[in-house]
């Protein structure tokens, strides 16, 4: 799948006025500058992850998961369509822990499902790394 640069990010983040940011202020930079340009905070990590999940980007998946954790791959579901994301908490626990709680929708072969995950961030010479999460 693509997204279009001035579209809407398919993480949802709204701006002050509630309107959608668009992918390439949002996620976007993100993705395209890893090196560059990390996600400041473990929720725009989040976001750019589950961005990364609906656009396939296993690279940015693998780059931003934890070494401690980390699988040796990243697979997507054939078929599987990502609906939307609601971040519903983001708990700074000090300056380098933090965990987002979110409810992430998607749709399989016509059945809708829905995965509500609190995820643990590391935060590592100023970079965040997801580093597990339970499944709520
Ligand atoms: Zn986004």
């Amino acid at each position: 799948m693509t997204v279009a640069a001035q579209g809407p990010c398919p993480c949802g983040r709204v701006d002050a006025r509630r309107r959608p940011l668009p992918f390439a202020g949002c996620c976007g930079r993100y993705l395209a500058e890893f090196e560059r340009t990390p996600a400041p905070d473990a929720e725009a990590l989040m976001r750019s992850r589950y961005s990364a999940f609906v656009l396939e980007d296993a690279g940015y998946l693998l780059a931003t998961w934890h070494p401690s954790t980390r699988p040796p791959e990243v697979g997507f579901e054939p078929g599987l369509k990502w609906l939307g994301l609601d971040v519903r908490d983001h708990r700074v626990l000090d300056a380098t822990h933090a965990e987002v709680e979110f409810v992430a929708r998607s749709r399989l072969a016509g059945r809708a499902q829905r995965l509500h995950e609190r995820s643990r961030f590391v935060c590592e010479d100023g970079r965040w790394f997801y580093l597990d999460g339970e499944i709520e």
